[in-house]
């Protein structure tokens, strides 16, 4: 099998087509067994529930060639039972762990000379997602859905090293207090494009969120959670539940504990407490750790002492030992790293 001809140290992050797609179809109460296609384009009435009433949710995910030459990913277990969790909540169809782990794997397989080399920094983004795909007027669940896996090649997040990005408190929210912030819904990323564009504009890189009861408490940005080091050099991440539950946060918690010796704090965080910490980031797939330099609290600057040239020495150990683990450099713990069949 030969690669395809991509420049892999530049790629940006954004969609590439690729060759094939995983799909299922939901009708009569149950999922078809699922095949591979090459079919990009999905047909659908204008009426259907996806459209009419935003009812999808999704999950990210990344496939990546170890220094061993593998093709693996990383806990693919944990978004299928995050998928299943965002399904329960909009009312969807329920998709078994065992065939969303399926349609991962077939689908990284088929793709897998879009998979980028070990060493270049870019890797294969999976997006699983599901939509009611029936025509529905009155408001209510779809009756038949649509889970697709599609993959597309993307670059180191930051190229040349993570510089850290300046952010503002927001003051418009992400999540209601027992809304769906805890779920991935699109419909919260819908809700997010104004606030991020304006964010934009002022010069912002994200968001920060506040809890939408109080207003006091840090949340997550719109589509990272938060990190922070205290000035003992423990880690301690914002609790709350209209956070996504990140599984690069619930990784790098592990790591901390486990392979770091660090203290680990999950806890409400208020924002008055900005100004203690000794470093702060964002986590996601997307980036892994982004180091976050700067936040800016209605017009007060709140520097974070690691400053705005480099990572911080903790988070920077947290990434290197989680990116280690996920590229075959470090020994994984058992289940983390699921083989691909080529
Ligand atoms: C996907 C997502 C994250 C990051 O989750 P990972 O599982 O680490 O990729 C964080 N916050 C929001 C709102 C998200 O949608």
């Amino acid at each position: 099998m030969a690669k395809k001809d991509i420049d892999w140290s530049n790629l940006g992050f954004g969609y590439i087509k690729t060759d094939y797609r995983y799909v299922s179809y939901f009708k009569d109460g149950k999922w078809d067994e699922g095949a591979i296609i090459t079919d990009d384009k999905i047909q659908m009435s204008e009426c259907a529930g996806v459209l009419q009433y935003s009812q999808n949710c999704f999950e990210g995910l990344k496939a990546y060639e170890t220094k061993d030459g593998d093709i693996v990913t990383f806990r693919p277990d944990l978004n299928a039972e995050r998928l299943q969790q965002s399904a329960a909540r909009l009312e969807m169809p329920i998709l078994p762990v065992e065939q969303f782990i399926d349609g991962v794997k077939k689908v990284v397989a088929a793709n897998a000379d879009f998979v980028p080399p070990y060493g270049t920094g870019a890797t294969l983004y999976l997006r699983p997602f599901m939509f009611g795909s029936n025509p529905v007027i009155g408001v209510k669940p779809a009756e038949e859905y649509e889970f697709r896996i599609f993959t597309t090649p993307v670059g180191p997040y930051f190229k040349g090293g993570a510089k850290p990005i300046k952010i503002k408190v927001s003051d418009f929210d992400r999540a209601a207090p027992r809304g769906t912030g805890s779920i991935k819904a699109g419909l919260n990323y819908a809700m997010s494009l104004h606030a991020i564009v304006t964010a934009h504009k002022e010069g912002f890189a994200e968001n920060l969120y506040l809890d939408p009861a109080t207003r006091t408490y840090i949340e997550e940005t719109g589509g990272a959670n938060i990190l922070f080091i205290d000035k003992e050099g423990n880690l301690v991440v914002p609790k709350s539940d209209s956070i996504l539950p990140s599984i690069t946060r619930r990784s790098l918690v592990y790591v901390a504990k486990n392979y770091l010796g660090l203290k680990v704090e999950e806890r409400k965080v208020a924002l008055s407490e900005l100004s203690d910490f000794a470093e702060m980031g964002l986590c996601g797939t997307a980036a892994v750790i982004s180091p976050v330099g700067s936040v800016n609290d209605h017009g007060k600057e709140i520097l974070i002492p690691s400053g705005m040239e480099k990572m911080g020495p903790v988070l920077q150990k947290l990434y290197d030992t989680l990116t280690g683990i996920q590229m075959g450099r470090i020994e994984a713990p058992e289940g983390w790293i699921v083989k691909i069949n080529k």
